[in-house]
C-alpha cells in the first residue's frame, strides 16, 4: 500500500475535492444512522471505512482522521505517530530516521499540503491522539460532529 499512498499525497487535490463530495453524503444520511442507530451502523461503515482508507492511505483506524490537515499523508504511518509535524530526525532525502526506506510522512503531507486548496491547514495545531478513539469510525463521528456543531468542526482543520 506504500505506492498507493504515495500516489494519493502527489493527487491530494482530486482526493480532497473528492471528500469534500463525499463528505454531505455522509451528513444528509444522519436521519438515518439515527433511526437505526450509531451503536449498530459502527461495524458496517467501520469495516468500509477501513477497507477503503486503509487502502488509499495505508489508514490505522485511530478514530479522528486528519487527512484534510496533512496532505492526505496519515500522520499514523509516523513511526512516533506524530500530529503536528516531524520530528528533528529527518534524513537529508527526506525520508524517516526509523524506516530509513520510507519518505517521511510529514515531508510527504507538506508536499501534499502545498496542492490543496485548504492546504494551510496543515497549520492547525491538533490534539494529541486519543487513543480510546482507536479502531472506531472517523466518518461516523464527523457525522455526529457536523450534526451537533456544524462551526466548531468547520473551523478545526479535522477530517473523516
Ligand atoms: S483515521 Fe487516523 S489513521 Fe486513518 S487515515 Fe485518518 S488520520 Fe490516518
Amino acid at each position: 500500500m506504500y505506492k498507493v499512498r504515495r500516489w494519493v499525497v502527489r493527487h491530494a487535490r482530486l482526493f480532497e475535492s473528492l471528500y469534500r463530495g463525499f463528505e454531505p453524503v455522509l451528513i444528509r444520511l444522519h436521519p438515518f444512522w439515527r433511526r437505526i442507530g450509531y451503536a449498530r451502523a459502527e461495524a458496517p461503515v467501520k469495516a468500509v471505512e477501513k477497507r477503503v482508507k486503509g487502502f488509499l492511505f495505508d489508514c490505522q483506524m485511530c478514530g479522528k482522521c486528519t487527512l484534510s490537515a496533512t496532505g492526505m499523508s496519515c500522520p499514523m504511518n509516523c513511526p512516533k505517530n506524530l500530529r503536528n509535524g516531524p520530528c528533528g530526525g529527518v534524513r537529508a532525502n527526506g525520508n524517516c530516521e526509523v524506516k530509513p526506506e520510507m519518505r517521511c510522512v510529514w515531508v510527504d503531507a507538506w508536499e501534499g499540503s502545498r496542492q490543496m486548496a485548504h492546504g494551510d491547514r496543515i497549520q492547525v495545531v491538533q490534539e494529541p491522539v486519543d487513543f480510546r478513539l482507536e479502531d472506531t469510525s472517523s466518518w461516523l463521528r464527523v457525522v455526529r460532529e457536523l450534526a451537533d456543531h456544524p462551526r466548531e468542526r468547520a473551523d478545526s482543520g479535522a477530517d473523516g
